[in-house]
Parts: C-alpha cells; structure tokens; sequence
C-alpha cells in the first residue's frame, strides 16, 4: 500500500505527510491514510510477508514509509534494533481455570526492551528518519522510554525521554542506561505530555508520541497483523487488550480491518474488550455511564504505564469496543497482583502490572459469563514483570533454611512426606 496523506479523524481535511499531528481547522487528531491497492494473488502476498525478515518489518507494505513499497522498504528491517515476531502462546491452563475454551497469550514483553512499545518506536524512528530529524524524543509512562532510548543508541541519534518523577524504578534504570538524557518530570504523565506538546514547538526533535503520533500509531497495527498470521490467517473471534491513551486497543481493530478489507484473511472484526486499571479508568467509566467522551482523572494505581488521565484516542476506543459488541473494563490494584499472579502460574509467562490488568479483565469477563465456550480469545501481554518487581513483592513466601537436609525437613514438612 502507498501512503497517501494525512487527513484528521474528524473533519477529514487532508495535510501533507510531515510532523503533522492536530488539525488546524478543529484539533482533531491526524491519522495516515492510504492507497490501497487491490490485492490480486492472496496467496502471492502471504507467501511474500511468510518470506520476510522476523521482525515488524515483514508488514513494511502496510506500514507509513515513503519509500516504495517492497524489497526496498523491507530492507528498513537491516537497520536498527528488530521488533515484533512475539510468541502466541496457547494458554490451556489459564483457559481450564477460567472457565474457557480457546485462549490465547501474545506475548509482547518478548520484545527487545520487553514492551510492545518497540513496535511503534520502530515505525516512528523510520519516518523520522526519512523526514531528516536527528533527535528524537518522546513523553513516557515508562515503556516508551525505555524503547526510545534504545532505538535511538541504536540508530545513532539523540535522544531527550520525559518522564513523571514517580516511575518505577526498574524503568528508570533500564532506560539511563542507553545513554539518553532522563528527564523525570514533577507531575503526572499528563503533565509530561502538555510539557512536550510545547518542547516539540520549540525544538526541531522527533517526540514519536507527539508530532509523530500518526506514524508512530501505525506500528501497533503490527500487532493484529502478527496475531492474524499466526492463527493462520484468520481473526480470532475476541480480544482483550490494555488502554492507556487508547492507541493500541484502537490500531489493533485497524490492522484487523485493513487485512480484512483486503481480504488477506479470513474471519469478522473481533469483539474488543478494553482494560483499565480502576485507579486510572477514564475510558472504562465512560464506557459504564454511557458517556461518548471521557472525563479526565488524575491517576491513582500500581499499573503506571496504563497512567494516562486524558487518553487521546478514548472516543475512538468507546466506539470500537461498542461496535464490536466488546466492553471495557477496571480492575482493582490487588485484582492486577492477583492477576499477574495468575498468568504466571498457569502460563509461566510473568508480566508487569499492565499484563495484570489484562489478565485480570480476562477474568471478569469469563466470571460475568461473557465469553463462550467455542470462541478463541487472544490476550494481549504488552510489558514484562521484571519491571514492575514492587507489584509481586509479599505474594508468596521464601522459605529460609540452613544448608541442612534436617532444617529442611523441619522448614518444609509437606515436602518431605509428599
Ligand atoms: C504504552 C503501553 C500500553 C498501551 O498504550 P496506549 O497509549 O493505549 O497505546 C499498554 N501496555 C503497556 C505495557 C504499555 O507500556
Ligand atoms: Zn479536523
């Protein structure tokens, strides 16, 4: 597919392909269009993507790159640091405990800095190269910054992440340690964010969830891609996926739809279910009231990277989940803990707090009887549990024992006679 222009989601005025990312006329957001081109052989072209680097950049036809679309385009795979290409793992056990038929885990902390966030990093870094930035920068609930830190000591380029002051601290150090400039913000991500929107006026830098934000986007349609080719060119019938700004939840229905209209695979849009952590659920409370918009919060929960108080896309992600016949759904900080507990031991897949919001709406639309027996259910696992470590500490015992097999035996009782 040829990439077309930008148009706004809202009024469809059409703006050239530049750092471009409000529109002018009524502050609707910008978004990538295309050239769709029929798609003669389907075969043809699932033979091409199946022969194609192991990373994001085997879908480089459907993804926002100036370049021709081909060899030449997948060639941006040999560059920098690859994403993509995560397992999806069939999870039987976490099925069998929930009640249910088919699930299925993708497991995105599989990336190289452990988050999903690779994938958009990856599209935002290729187009701010074509556009001639040497900077790039972003405004973070952690993931990103950690992700643009790399791709940038990767690629060679600056880089400038800014984050709220109160991070983990894993995230912290796993991102200072590419050799980016960490800027910890006092406040909370939405303050980061109005923080950047003015830097990104004053400063030539590429901020890839600022005035990137449509290429950037573009990335998590990679994820639907992956999944649909992985089941075997077909959608699964739900899934269920976090929300923080709401941009994956809604570019994963995109990348479902696109393939579908041209008739890449096989099957109907899925069923989309979002999850929130209930500390931070603008998206989820407005789905319960009824509500088309959503009124902003100000974050209180252990899932710091689902933070964002005033998501961007929160419309769009009410209206997929309604017009799928999905949902959206909170979940209590100790119903996370439970649920990246439960992941864990069922899966052996260990995620950090947004996989255990995740999880954890898994379960309550399984308790609410909401999903059937016969459906295939694809769980989206965006980060990894090593980053958020504070969320498992005090969930289970470590027994202390002298190096004795008497000690032992007198420690764990239970596991000598078993
Ligand atoms: C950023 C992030 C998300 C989703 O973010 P959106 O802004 O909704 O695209 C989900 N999970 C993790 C772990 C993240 O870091
Ligand atoms: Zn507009």
């Amino acid at each position: 597919m040829a990439i077309d222009a930008l148009h706004c989601k809202e009024c469809r005025a059409e703006y050239d392909l530049g750092a471009h990312y409000v529109c002018e006329r009524c502050f609707g957001p910008l978004e990538v269009t295309y050239r769709h081109a029929p798609v003669g052989d389907v075969a043809a072209v699932r033979r091409r993507i199946q022969g194609g680097p192991q990373n994001i950049w085997r879908y480089a036809d459907f993804l926002p790159l100036e370049v021709q679309p081909g060899p030449s385009r997948r060639a941006a795979s040999r560059a920098g640091l690859p994403a993509g290409c995560t397992p999806l793992v069939r999870a039987d056990r976490l099925a069998e405990r929930l009640g249910l038929g088919q699930v299925w885990v993708k497991n995105d902390a599989a990336n190289p800095t452990h988050s999903f966030k690779d994938r958009v990093v990856s599209v935002a870094l290729a187009r701010a190269r074509e556009l001639g930035f040497d900077t790039l920068a972003c405004a973070s609930t952690g993931n990103l910054a950690n992700s643009v830190a790399a791709h940038a000591a990767a690629a060679g380029l600056r880089s400038y992440v800014f984050i709220p002051a109160d991070l983990e601290e894993q995230k912290v150090l796993a991102t200072g340690v590419y050799g980016t400039n960490v800027v910890a913000v006092n406040g909370t991500y939405d303050d980061v964010n109005r923080l950047c929107t003015e830097l990104s006026a004053e400063h030539p830098w590429a901020f890839v969830n600022v005035n990137l934000r449509p290429y950037y986007a573009e990335g998590s349609k990679t994820l639907a891609y992956e999944t649909a080719e992985q089941l075997g060119w077909e959608t699964p019938d739900r899934v269920v996926a976090p929300i923080a700004s709401g941009s994956l939840f809604t570019k994963l229905a995109r990348g479902f739809e696109e393939w579908l209209e041209l008739g890449l695979i096989e099957g109907d849009v899925p069923k989309f279910h979002g999850a929130q952590a209930s500390g931070c659920a603008p998206v989820a409370n407005a789905y319960a009231s009824g509500h088309e918009v959503c009124r902003p919060v100000k974050p209180d929960t252990i899932a710091k990277s689902l933070a964002i108080g005033n998501p961007a896309d929160g419309p769009y992600a009410l209206e997929l989940a309604r017009r799928t016949g999905g949902s959206i759904d909170a979940v209590t900080d100790d119903e996370v803990r439970a649920g990246i507990r439960l992941l864990a031991e069922t899966t052996g897949i260990f995620t950090e707090t947004a996989g255990g919001v995740t999880t954890a709406t898994l379960a309550k639309l399984a308790g609410r009887g909401d999903i059937g027996r016969d459906e295939r259910v694809v769980v989206y696992i965006t980060g990894e549990g090593l980053k958020t470590l504070d969320a498992v500490r005090g969930t289970f015992a470590v027994h202390q024992v002298d190096a004795s097999v008497d000690s032992f035996a007198a420690t764990l009782p239970s596991a000598v006679t078993a």
